[in-house]
């Protein structure tokens, strides 16, 4: 666990998810009313608690705690949180509020994609009670800290995906619906996992946080960016790319197997021209290039194969 402050009022825990530095975060914010932006997985609680103390907070002082979606890497920590958290009331999109409160379909779709594994990164998964699960609509505000935020849907790379806007400071906590960018490169991951990725309706989140101009991007994969424009155009760029790559690919026979070998290893050309050997590791353990192609498989088939 680390904390980085990125203005008076605001954290970035790292919690360290699968002992990998700069992975998964969580914002805290500080104020009248302290909260949290996202929670990390159930495996990281423990690292997101001392965050809040060695931001100098009393964990039972959290009141609120906002999700952008509800995948494992960002919510999964929620029900334990609220148990530790004697004050902490839960956010989320209306298409999300029913899996925090009974995890087991969103468990068992993450045991396809993990297998063996998802126990070891992220941890027992527990239900939030349905009396701390408030959900919040398409441009409902919410107070977090000392700031006003407003929740806005956008819909892409899942169907239950808010980001949080803050006007007054130009700050968009982005959730993954800026893909996913890490400190000290300018490389853009798009993480497109199944099953409810659209493409057609991410572009168009995307259009919509464009004409926010936001002054500085708030990653949960990870941390603060203000190379906005360009992130965004990059991220857009490498959606459209994904889709018509693993397309052909499908038209050519080949099978996952074969797509994710060859994204994998253009992807990793890519990250180690601009960062350097090694670099695309990292990327690697957030977002798994196995799983971007099987989610672009089904988007695929689901819409324009037919
Ligand atoms: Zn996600």
């Amino acid at each position: 666990m680390s904390i980085t402050r990125l203005s008076r009022d605001l954290f970035l825990i790292d919690t360290g998810y699968a002992g990998t530095p700069e992975a998964v975060g969580v914002y805290l914010l500080l104020g009248d009313r302290p909260g949290l932006i996202e929670t990390g997985p159930a495996s990281t609680v423990d690292a997101v608690i001392g965050g809040i103390r060695a931001a100098g907070l009393d964990p039972d002082h959290i009141e609120a705690i906002a999700v952008s979606h509800i995948h494992l890497d960002h919510a999964g920590g929620a029900g334990t949180l609220t148990q530790r958290l004697p004050k902490a009331q839960v956010y989320v999109h209306p298409r999300g509020a029913p899996h925090l409160v009974d995890p087991t379909r969103l468990l068992n779709s993450a045991a396809r994609l993990y297998g063996d594994e998802l126990e070891r990164l992220f941890g027992q998964t527990v239900p939030v009670p349905e009396s701390r699960v408030h959900v919040l609509a398409d441009q409902d505000p919410i107070v977090l800290g000392s700031r006003r935020l407003t929740a806005l849907d956008t819909p892409g790379h899942a169907r239950h995906h808010h980001v949080y806007w803050d006007a007054a400071s130009g700050d968009l906590f982005t959730g993954d619906v800026a893909g996913v960018a890490l400190p000290r490169s300018r490389y853009v991951r798009a993480p497109t996992p199944p099953p409810e990725l659209d493409v057609q309706a991410w572009r168009e989140s995307l259009r919509r946080v464009r004409s926010l101009r936001p002054k500085r991007l708030l990653l949960t994969h990870f941390g603060p960016h203000d190379w906005v424009p360009d992130l965004l155009d990059q991220l857009e760029e490498r959606l459209l790319q994904g889709v018509e790559t693993v397309r052909e690919d499908m038209a050519a026979g080949l099978a996952d197997v074969a797509i994710t070998d060859r994204l994998w290893q253009a992807a990793r050309r890519d990250i180690e021209a601009r960062d350097g050997a090694g670099a695309s590791a990292r990327f690697e353990v957030i977002m798994p290039v196995r799983q971007s192609v099987l989610g672009l498989m089904r988007y695929i088939e689901k819409t324009i194969a037919g």
